[in-house]
């Protein structure tokens, strides 16, 4: 059986859990899950990173011992976890018992290593230089800025530490080549840092030259000590990179292949692109240096703002509750949304409004209402029993129509496969919409009008089908939602299983009472919720929210009001609903999108749009836009734009115009 191993980076106790670690967790969740369906052997490792120096400090400013500290964090990630249906195998603490035997394991490994020369992987030496606490880090020259004369960290603000004292070292600088020869390396077909960007940036830095790197600090007590060397405490990003081999059983499990020590190196760490250096440098030269092999892949996901902002604990408005959200919402369309909204590689923003924009289409709408309407009809014409149903091969039968898109869907499956939630729900949502379409085509309504039982049975068991295959599709993301989707198919005992490609038609059940599975949440509903959801200072505040490095572009001044015009003036402009159909890059253009708009004609339009650098195509692909019609063609990089579509923003476009409900692509907006 093919192993899976898959990890989050294991979260700093210095913050509870929020939206940024909300969605690493979700995606290597839904990873987790998915190769799981697939019958793969998976093991999905979470959980927190409790030592080092910044940690000492917050519990003593709190009067709480570190352990009590560390444990009162544990206990929050815990609950939340439950909640939001992380399946993870182990949820590990770097004051695990196991975890202190495995990083003095590991470190004896690497003591006992020597170079050609007779010099050990870790060596004692003084350490003279700057350290940031915010970081757990020694800094350079280069790595400083100077302001008033004072040299500060560039991420925290804050002056940097002078530390003269003696250390253990790492001989990373021996590793160079082979780390620039392990980028090279693919395995089936990826290199082993991915996105491409991320693997071009930390080959550069290798390039740059690699300098020691210290392996333990003699001031800090909050850690794990140094074998035969008390006074020593082993540096906590050594630490807590070893938790990956610990999760497993410890470096001589992983290094015998004992237990869940085969699962190494089918490694898959998911890891935000800060945390870059560390996983895809210093780890793989740790794993060589103590005999074992690299990870086989390290993934970088990108980063989720809140209203352009860096989620920041100082910044209220980015203060994002993913469990104040799910008391109202649930946590499955929360899980959706960031896993549908945003291209895994790269940043995204967090708005409420865009939360609720797919709640309502792609749940509410697609999902829901197929759903709901099947089950419904199925009850009101087949008294809720749907008989299992072989496929048939007459070309005329409507179902057969439906065929190509469910056979279509081995795509969903690769998506997966290749890291792209985003991509796989989008093909999801092909074959829902399909099924929708199916309905309204084959309306059920007439041939139970007309007595033709035999075709009203062969719709509703291909319509049940469908959800049938949407619910395996969709399980990844939306677990709760999935098998609730199964019992009111009667289908309970299909859960875990992914469909095969081909079309073997349903395979019968009784179905249960229609239930909503998203209700509709009103407009003005959804305005309390978010008036709720916001932090009361953020609310209270929301001039003085704006980081002072984006007021550029975030505060600008609006133009002049422009003069008044007649509504004979505005009669003039055709603006119409349209529906973005695909959506593209335009070569050698930061700023433009190629987009090809359903806007209700025969012909689908093409307009070139400078909203690039807010949306990429995965997350504008299935939108509804408002679309000025009747703007004169003009060319714009070699590409005939046919009309616009209307944004927020000046210079910098700050957010779509969309419609807070679908309607049909060409409705003219007035
Ligand atoms: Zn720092």
């Amino acid at each position: 059986m093919s192993r899976f191993y898959i990890t989050t980076p294991i979260y700093y106790v210095n913050a509870l859990p929020h939206l940024g670690t909300f969605y690493a967790t979700v995606v290597a969740d839904a990873l987790a899950r998915y190769h799981r369906a697939r019958a793969k052997s998976v093991f999905f490792l979470t959980g927190l990173d409790e030592h080092g120096q910044k940690i000492e400090r917050i519990a003593r400013e709190k009067g709480m011992e570190p352990q009590a500290y560390c444990d009162g964090i544990a206990s929050k990630f815990v609950e939340t976890w439950d909640r939001v249906g992380i399946s993870r195998d182990r949820f590990i603490r770097t004051t695990d018992a196991d975890h202190t035997a495995a990083v003095l394991e590991m470190w004896k490994r690497m003591q006992a290593n020597r170079d050609a020369g007779g010099k050990p992987d870790i060596y004692e030496a003084e350490y003279d230089g700057m350290y940031c606490v915010g970081c757990e880090e020694a800094k350079t020259e280069d790595d400083v800025i100077l302001e008033n004369g004072e040299k500060l960290c560039p991420i925290h603000r804050t002056p940097v530490e002078q530390i003269k004292e003696k250390n253990y070292f790492f001989n990373l600088p021996r590793y160079a080549q082979k780390l620039l020869r392990w980028y090279a390396e693919e395995s089936d077909g990826r290199p082993p840092v991915q996105p491409i960007s991320r693997l071009n940036e930390v080959r550069e830095f290798v390039k740059g030259g690699l300098r020691p790197l210290s392996a333990s600090r003699a001031a800090v007590k909050w850690g794990i000590p140094v074998p035969d060397d008390p006074q020593q405490t082993i540096y906590v990003w050594i630490d807590a990179l070893i938790n990956y081999v610990t999760g497993l059983g410890g470096p001589d499990a992983v290094k015998r292949g004992e237990g869940n020590g085969a699962f190494w190196p089918a490694s898959h760490h998911l890891i935000g692109k800060d945390l870059l250096r560390f996983h895809a440098v210093y780890w793989p030269a740790m794993l060589w240096s103590a005999g074992l092999e690299p990870p086989k892949q390290i993934f970088c996901h990108g980063f989720l703002n809140v209203k352009g902002q860096k989620i920041s604990k100082s910044i209220p408005a980015t203060r994002v509750d993913p469990n104040v959200i799910a008391d109202e919402l649930g946590f499955d369309p929360l899980r959706y949304f960031v896993l549908r909204e945003y291209a895994l590689g790269g940043d995204g923003d967090f708005t409420y409004e865009a939360l609720f924009q797919r709640y309502e289409s792609d749940l509410g709408n697609d999902l829901g209402n197929l759903l709901n309407r099947t089950i419904s009809m199925a009850h009101k014409y087949l008294g809720g029993k749907v008989p299992a149903v072989k496929p048939g091969s007459d070309p005329a039968d409507p179902y057969v129509q439906l065929m190509p898109v469910v056979l279509g869907t081995g795509s969903v499956g690769e998506a997966w496969e290749a890291f792209s939630p985003s991509r796989a729900l989008e093909e999801t949502w092909k074959m829902i919409r399909a099924g929708n379409i199916y309905i309204d085509k084959s309306a059920p309504w007439k041939l139970a009008k007309s007595g033709d039982l035999r075709a009203l049975t062969e719709v509703l068991a291909n319509t049940c089908e469908v959800l049938r295959r949407a619910a395996l599709f969709v399980a990844p993301a939306m677990p709760a939602a999935a098998a609730e989707i199964l019992r009111q198919l009667g289908r309970g005992d299909d859960e875990g299983t992914w469909p095969t490609l081909d079309w073997v038609g349903w395979p019968g059940g009784i179905l249960t009472k229609p239930k909503p599975i998203f209700p509709r949440i009103e407009a003005d509903q959804q305005a309390a919720l978010i008036a709720k959801w916001v932090p009361a200072e953020a609310a209270s505040a929301p001039a003085a929210t704006a980081a002072s490095t984006t007021a550029a572009s975030t505060t600008a001044a609006p133009d002049a009001t422009p003069a008044d015009i007649a509504i004979d003036d505005f009669a003039k402009i055709d603006l119409r609903a349209a529906k973005v159909l695909a959506a593209e890059v335009v070569p050698k253009s930061d700023k433009l999108l190629k987009l090809t708009l359903d806007v209700g004609g025969p012909e689908p339009r093409t307009v070139v749009s400078g909203i690039a650098p807010t949306y990429t195509p995965e997350t504008i692909v299935g939108r509804t836009v408002v679309y000025l019609a009747n703007l004169a063609p003009r060319k714009i990089r070699g590409v005939v734009s046919q009309g616009m579509i209307l944004a927020a923003g000046d210079a910098d476009v700050l957010g779509l115009s969309a419609l807070d409900r679908d309607v049909p692509p060409g409705t003219r907006i007035r």
